[in-house]
Order: structure tokens, then C-alpha cells, then sequence
């Protein structure tokens, strides 16, 4: 299923977005077969996010001190999680991937990738930062993940530490590892660019595609920090990562033009890997968005920017039918808007940060 590209010009101010999310005429609204949005958007692919809990405070996510969790009443259990996934399988999502807060903090982890690997999805994947990776990756791996991406924002020791603030370095490249050879692949690793702190770091990372045949994708940095210090000035645009590149190693573009992927694939000319882009800032690609999101804490977001959610936790623990969940799914993308809205003047950051949505 492939989303139908739509064009993106302007996006109103939130207080007219959310009127016009409320008026979203939900009688033209398909009752019957793919999850489908008002502009054409078929959306297959769910984010599930299994904990608001992280072992790390990465400077572009969370504070170092004082993050505040939700309560464990409030967290979906593992029933509630795979029944919204089964769900969403019926309703025609084929790719899942698993992302917190960190998953690998979640107890019983596997067990929640056996049950929804059980529900025949065409892929399953799972966000993580590694820190708990290397000795689980055989068990994710035979409980049916299918692959990971690995953030990790420097390749020196010194600087990981200061941007990641807990964790090494050493144990996050020894975890890509034992992902691989546990059959984890391809591996993706997530670099979230900052500029003045390890943009410098651009070439080494492209070698280091080269070298490990990992895809190196670089992230550009977005408005969902917790502690709300986003400026434009601070985010490296993912132009400018693709030249700087190219200017060392050819690069071709790999990608269709409607592919609903986030990421900007290019592969080096020589052959020798590949590499991409997240240019949610610079050069949003709400067009061919196919996502939608389950929060920890049971609520469906159609968009990491806006701050409509849909919950669905009272409707699991009051005994709400399938067809009762699918239609918070199916009203949940109904009501999705065009575009993100980052570059319009009237743009308010959502009031959860990146951690608590699951990204
Ligand atoms: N804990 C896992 C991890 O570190 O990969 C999964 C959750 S984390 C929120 C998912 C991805 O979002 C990571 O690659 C992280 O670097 C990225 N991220 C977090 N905050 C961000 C921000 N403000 N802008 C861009 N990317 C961000």
C-alpha cells in the first residue's frame, strides 16, 4: 500500500487547526477497508510506544534531572498493547516498530515482541539507544523482531557522553554488533545533528557507513526536546549533511518520490553503503506521511507535532469491542492535517516532548 503524495503549501495557526480538526467531516469518514485520511493518506505503519522511561537524557530529549514518568497505572499493560496492534493489523498497518521513552527498559520486552510478531506483520522493528541491547539482541531476534535502529550521536567516547549524558559509547558499538550477528539487519543508526556539538562529526559518520555497511541516518533536530531550548539555529539541515557528503564521496538518491519513508536514501556511487536524511524541519514530508503513534499511555496520535490524541486506555479497561477501537483508529487519521505546521508563523510546539509520544 503506497501513500497518494498530496502538495503542501501553508498550515493555519493551532487554535484554527484544532477548530478544523474538530469539524473534520467524519460522515465522509470510510468505515470499510484501509486507514485512509481526508487527504488520500493510507496509513500502514504504527509506532508503538512501550515505556516514557529512559536510562539515558539525551540533551535533545529529556532534562537531566527532574523528568517526570507517568504512573504505571497509567501504562498500557502487554494485553492492551498487542490487542491495539492486532487491531491495527486488521485495519491494514503492515509495519510496527517498537519506541519509548527506551523499550529495553520495559520488563518482559521479548515477550511483547513474541505477541505481536505472532500478528503477522510484514515488519517489525524497534528504536532503541543499545545500552541493554547486546544481551537481549538473540532473544528479540528469536521472539521475532525483524531488525533495529541503534541511536548514537558521536563516534568519540568524550562527546557521547556529554550529549547522551549516561552511557558509553563502547557498549552501544558492541551492541550493534551482537544486533547484527544476532541476524538484527539491516541496522540503521540514528544521528541526531546538532550544530556546533557534532556537526563536525558528518564525514566520520559517512565512513563509518562505509566501513560497517551500516545505514547512517542523520536526524534533524527537532522542536520535541522536554526542556523547550529548540532553536532553528541549532539544527544542521539535511542538505547540507547530503553536500558535505558528496563533496568527499559521490552520493546517488536512491528513493521514489512517493516512498513514505522519513528518510532521504543515498547510496555512496562506488557502492560502498548507504546513507540518509530525516529533514522533518527543512523539508517536511507530510505528503507521503503513512504514520500514526500509540503513546505509552494509550493514546493514538496521528502526528508527532499536534497535540490531538485520541484515547484509547479507558475504552481497553471499560470493555470496548474491536470495532469500538478501530473506530478511535480510523477517527484518529481521519482527522490528521496536512502538514505539520513547524514553518508557519502561528506554530506551537506540542505539549508533550519527543520521550512521552514515542518517537
Ligand atoms: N530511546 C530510543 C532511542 O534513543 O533510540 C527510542 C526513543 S527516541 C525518542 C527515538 C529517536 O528520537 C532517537 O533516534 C532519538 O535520537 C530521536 N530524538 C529524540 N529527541 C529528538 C529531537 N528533539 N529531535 C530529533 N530527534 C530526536
Amino acid at each position: 500500500m503506497t501513500a497518494v503524495p498530496i502538495a503542501i503549501s501553508t498550515s493555519p495557526p493551532r487554535a484554527v487547526r484544532a477548530a478544523h480538526t474538530a469539524a473534520a467531516d467524519e460522515r465522509e469518514m470510510p468505515v470499510v477497508g484501509p486507514l485512509v485520511d481526508r487527504y488520500g493518506r493510507v496509513h500502514d505503519d504504527l509506532r508503538l510506544s512501550v515505556t516514557d522511561r529512559c536510562n539515558l537524557r539525551c540533551v535533545y530529549c529529556m532534562p537531566n534531572e527532574g523528568m517526570t514518568f507517568l504512573p504505571r497505572a497509567e501504562i498500557l499493560t502487554f494485553e492492551e498493547i498487542v490487542r491495539v496492534a492486532a487491531v491495527a493489523r486488521a485495519l491494514g498497518i503492515r509495519s510496527v516498530r517498537l519506541t519509548g521513552g527506551e523499550p529495553l527498559v520495559r520488563r518482559g520486552i521479548c515477550d511483547l515482541v513474541g505477541r505481536i510478531a505472532a500478528l503477522g506483520f510484514d515488519d517489525l522493528s524497534m528504536t532503541t539507544n543499545g545500552i541493554l541491547l547486546a544481551p537481549i539482541a538473540e532473544g528479540l531476534a528469536a521472539a521475532g523482531l525483524d531488525r533495529v535502529n541503534v541511536s548514537c550521536d558521536s563516534l568519540r567516547a568524550d562527546r557521547f557522553a556529554a550529549i547522551r549524558r549516561r552511557g558509553e559509547l563502547d557498549v552501544v558499538l558492541d551492541a550493534m554488533a551482537a544486533a547484527e550477528s544476532a541476524g538484527l539487519a539491516p541496522l540503521k543508526v540514528n544521528v541526531v545533528l546538532l550544530r556546533g556539538r557534532n556537526d563536525d562529526e558528518i564525514l566520520d559518520f559517512a565512513a563509518f557507513a562505509r566501513d560497517t555497511g551500516r545505514i547512517v541516518r542523520f536526524i534533524e533536530y527537532m522542536p520535541l526536546d522536554a526542556d523547550g531550548a529548540w532553536d532553528r539555529d541549532q539544527l544542521v539541515p539535511g542538505q547540507e549533511v547530503v553536500d558535505r557528503i558528496a563533496a568527499s564521496w559521490p552520493l546517488e538518491a536512491v528513493q521514489q518520490p512517493d516512498d513514505p519513508a522519513p528518510a532521504d536514501r543515498y547510496r555512496f556511487s562506488d557502492g560502498k553503503g548507504e546513507i540518509g536524511v530525516i529533514s522533518t524541519v527543512t523539508e517536511p514530508f507530510c505528503g507521503t506521511c503513512n504514520r500514526l503513534r500509540l503513546t505509552a499511555d494509550g493514546a493514538i496520535r496521528n502526528c508527532l507535532f499536534s497535540d490531538a490524541e485520541h484515547p484509547v486506555r479507558d475504552l481497553l479497561r471499560a470493555g470496548g469491542t474491536d470495532e469500538e477501537l478501530a473506530m478511535v483508529l480510523r477517527r484518529a487519521v481521519w482527522g490528521k492535517l496536512p502538514g505539520h505546521g513547524i514553518n508557519e508563523p502561528g506554530f506551537l510546539r506540542p505539549r508533550r516532548s519527543m520521550s512521552m509520544i514515542g518517537g
